[in-house]
């Protein structure tokens, strides 16, 4: 049996008309079955990728295949795989739930009767099923939120692809929304989503890519990222000079930068008390000391709007 290719993503660049350039040369790949997301803040690139894995949005150079399907040779088998629920909610408000997601469905072909029992099956487990009949324009921001997703799932898609599905809702509202995501990946959907809260690719996603003004500047286990995150750099400058063998500390990286300057890297939780102690007894004095923040520690600064967060 041959595996299902994975979805990827090659050497993507996209220059606006503006002059903008949103996408710098990314390259990603999502395994089928995964819950992915790609984390950033405001104008990192976010839409724009999903934009061209989702044919709206049409890239400078680069390419996209999707699950072995190639978008730009084509088109429109890449787009019968694939599942979207944009950010705003866009569906009429007048008509009913039920009627949504059959008229959708036909949109796309499927069979009246077979559109009906998808339209049952995708309300009853958005938890909708009650509100089939009545005009949508009377659900709460909350329902109208998992009506859209109930809405991409009736073409069965392969992969669901989510532009910042919770931007600006409150937490609640985004806790149904979360368990959706997770029945409809655990059937066996891929699904990416892109977010500016941390708190919610952590709690939803497997993988996860971070990109920043165009570029990715982390991808992989949602489990290494925070790892990476519990660590704390410092720089120290010392007196005199440093020894050629330098200590070994539990727990701790050290390393020369140069001949009077240590490079440190320590478990958050640690005490730096413990480690100047540990660094006197070797004969090597610290005079003074100064951060070193990473790229991806200054991300989280400006996803987060906190310092305390990175
Ligand atoms: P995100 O989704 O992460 O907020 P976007 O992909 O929307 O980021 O935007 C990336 C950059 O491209 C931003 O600088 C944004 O202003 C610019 N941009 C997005 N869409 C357009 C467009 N249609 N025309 C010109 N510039 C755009």
């Amino acid at each position: 049996m041959n595996p299902i290719p994975a979805l990827e993503i090659r050497e993507l660049r996209k220059v606006y008309a503006t002059g903008v350039e949103a996408l710098k040369g990314v390259s990603l790949s999502v395994q089928p079955g995964d819950f992915f997301a790609l984390l950033g803040p405001n104008g990192a690139g976010k839409s724009t990728l999903i934009g061209i894995v989702s044919s709206l949005v049409n890239a400078s150079s680069g390419s996209v295949q999707v699950f072995g399907v190639d978008i730009a040779k084509n088109r429109e088998a890449a787009m019968r795989l694939l599942g979207l629920v944009p950010q705003e909610v866009n569906f009429n408000f007048f008509e009913k739930p039920f009627d949504i997601l059959c008229n959708y469905a036909g949109f796309y072909g499927v069979a009246r009767a077979e559109a009906k029992r998808r339209a049952e099956e995708e309300l009853r487990r958005a938890q909708l099923w009650e509100k089939a009949f009545t005009t949508a324009r009377t659900l709460s921001g909350g329902m109208k939120r998992r009506l859209m997703i109930a809405r991409a799932m009736m073409t069965q898609p392969r992969l669901l692809i989510l532009d910042e599905p919770t931007a600006g809702v409150d937490i609640e509202i985004r806790r149904g929304m979360w368990r959706i995501l997770r029945e409809v990946n655990a059937a066996g959907t891929t699904v990416i989503l892109t977010t500016h809260y941390l708190e919610e690719a952590e709690s939803l996603c497997r993988n996860l890519a971070i990109i920043d003004r165009g570029e990715i500047i982390e991808n992989g286990p949602m489990k290494t990222l925070l790892s990476k995150l519990d660590v704390e750099g410092f720089l120290l400058d010392i007196d005199g000079e440093l020894p050629a063998q330098l200590p070994h500390i539990e727990g701790i990286a050290l390393h020369a930068e140069d001949r009077h300057t240590l490079d440190l890297e320590m478990p958050r939780a640690m005490h730096l008390n413990q480690i100047f102690a540990q660094l006197d007894e070797a004969g090597i004095r610290v005079r003074s000391m100064r951060t070193k923040t990473n790229r991806l520690e200054e991300l989280f600064v400006r996803l987060t709007g906190s310092k305390e967060a990175a």
